[in-house]
């Protein structure tokens, strides 16, 4: 497709008219100092006499700050794109951005360094400001030390919020005051590796409902070496909405000729750099604003992107590290676990449609704070007014590959002693012998642990001892059936003699 522009033997005839050859600057070419530490994105290591405070100031930012501080704030890393990503052809035309990093209490050397690599190695041309969003930090480097060094920059704007608005509601901030056509989300803790941005631009001048994202490399956080990662990486989530990373196979790779430097579509973008044009994000209604501090919102601008008539895509030769570290540097406001969760099941309520089920099914916990993930007409509004596709239509034609069955299971109840099942007979329960075939002996076992015939499900009745059918009831408690087969391994029937009404409600059905 596109992805193969200017590959076939073009190149060296010039460029199609309107069109360019992606700017390799890099003002690093030639680094001030070439023997400095980590110059060209090699390891550093710590002087034996030095262990003691790169220790104790590890904390600060989670990675190794020692280092950070030694190291160039203008370093050279090594040109890691595919062969062939430095002749590829982008239109002249390119939409101008702003540049976004959000923070709080970022490390001073590498606030530096992200803002030095955006300036060193993006076209000045299309980099329309960085907007620099102090999130209430409260390092007071960050305040006017900060505004002091940045003032040298005429694009480089510093937004220092009055309080703390977390991560999501950060980058709304610096949306809202953001005057180029496209707006580039980076961390405060990145380093854009060259030809980085022309790339992204490009894929959203081609079709202005794209979202592009770069190819994110590893700045590690014990050696601060710039490291690249494995080609072919979709950005995927497993249940319950866990972001991952997976490879595309080999097979598929070789059977549809897939290139290095080929557009990656992806079902789920990692979250924190990525190019959207600024008015179609702002028609998307940017990011849910009930969401808080951070995590999920990489799940809902995917799933909303793609959705309502967008596409994601990663862009291989545009490459840009980060320091990826065990744990934020950072506090929350509130509990964190419980922040994300919260965040998650208001992206299930809002998107996720009957499927929502699987995703309460892997984490039973959030089926409880039912109440507390706060207004969702607004949200479920805008999924209505932009005509949004289902959540079945996004598995179908964007993520077929992840396992999404509606019913944890599905046949019969059989009791295995007296070879007989239970059947439905109009309202009420039968005991037959079994059939396979009968559609009035077909149960489902739901993720929400029902057992379910259509609209009725298998609930204790009267006299204790007793079965009988009650209207379903999604997340009622007392409708719950435990597995039996859960404990020994062997999914599939849900036997009389083994399933057991759930006592106690989620501490049974947590395991
Ligand atoms: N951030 C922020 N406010 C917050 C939390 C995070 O501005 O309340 C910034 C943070 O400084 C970083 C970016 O948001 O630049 C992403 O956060 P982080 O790097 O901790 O996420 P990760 O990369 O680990 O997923
Ligand atoms: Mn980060």
């Amino acid at each position: 497709g596109a992805a193969g522009t200017g590959q076939d033997g073009q190149e060296q005839a010039g460029s199609s008219p309107g069109m360019h050859r992606v700017l390799s600057l890099d003002v690093t070419l030639a680094p001030r100092d070439p023997r400095a530490p980590g110059q060209f994105g090699q390891p550093v290591a710590v002087p034996a006499d030095k262990q003691e405070e790169a220790k104790s100031r590890w904390k600060e930012g989670n990675f190794n700050v020692y280092l950070s501080d030694l190291i160039p704030v203008d370093r050279a890393i090594p040109d890691t794109r595919p062969a062939g990503c430095s002749e590829q052809q982008v239109h002249d035309d390119l939409p101008s951005t702003s540049i976004i990093m959000c923070f709080v209490d970022e490390v001073w050397s590498t606030l530096l360094r992200s803002v030095h690599s955006v300036l060193g190695r993006s076209p000045p041309h299309l980099v329309q400001e960085i907007i620099l969003v102090d999130d209430f930090s409260t390092k007071e480097y960050l305040k006017e030390q900060l505004d002091t060094y940045m003032s040298r920059f005429p694009k480089v704007k510093v937004l220092h919020l009055r309080e703390r608005h977390g991560l999501i509601r950060a980058r709304l901030a610096g949306a809202e005051v953001a005057t180029g056509a496209v707006l580039t989300f980076l961390d405060s803790h990145v380093e854009c590796n060259v030809g980085w941005l022309e790339p992204l631009l490009d894929r959203i001048r081609l079709r202005r409902t794209k979202v592009a994202c770069p190819v994110i490399e590893v700045i590690s956080d014990k050696d601060m070496s710039y490291m690249t990662v494995d080609n072919f990486q979709r950005g995927i989530f497993t249940w319950p909405m866990n972001f991952g990373w997976k490879q595309i196979p080999q097979e598929v790779i070789e059977k549809n000729k897939i290139k290095e430097t080929d557009i990656i579509r992806c079902p789920v973008m990692a979250g924190g750099l990525f190019s959207i044009e600024k008015k179609y994000f702002s028609e998307l209604g940017m990011y849910d604003p009930g969401l808080d501090v951070w995590g999920g919102e990489n799940m809902e601008i995917s799933f909303k992107v793609w959705m309502c008539g967008g596409e994601i895509e990663i862009v291989p030769c545009s490459r840009v590290g980060h320091i990826f570290r065990n744990d934020n540097p950072y506090s929350f406001p509130k509990d964190r676990v419980r922040t994300v969760e919260r965040n998650l099941a208001r992206v299930a309520e809002v998107w996720l449609d009957e499927y929502k089920e699987l995703f309460y099914g892997h984490a039973p916990q959030l089926l409880r704070g039912g109440a507390a993930v706060g207004e969702l007409g607004p949200q479920r509004g805008l999924r209505r007014r932009l005509r949004c596709r289902t959540f079945r239509w996004y598995l179908r034609n964007v993520y077929p590959d992840l396992p999404a069955p509606l019913a944890r299971a599905s046949g019969l109840l059989v009791n295995e002693a007296l070879a007989g099942c239970i059947a439905v007979e109009g309202t009420t329960l039968a005991f037959e012998e079994c059939d396979v075939n009968s559609t009035h002996q077909q149960f489902n076992y739901t993720w929400l642990r029902l057992v379910q015939h259509g609209e009725l499900c298998l609930a204790p009745a009267g006299v204790l001892g007793a079965v009988g059918l009650r209207r379903c009831q999604a997340g009622s408690r007392s409708l719950g059936w435990l597995h039996g087969a859960l404990a020994t391994g062997h999914p599939g029937l849900v036997s009389d003699a083994a399933a057991l009404p759930c006592q106690g409600g989620h501490s049974a059905g947590g395991h």
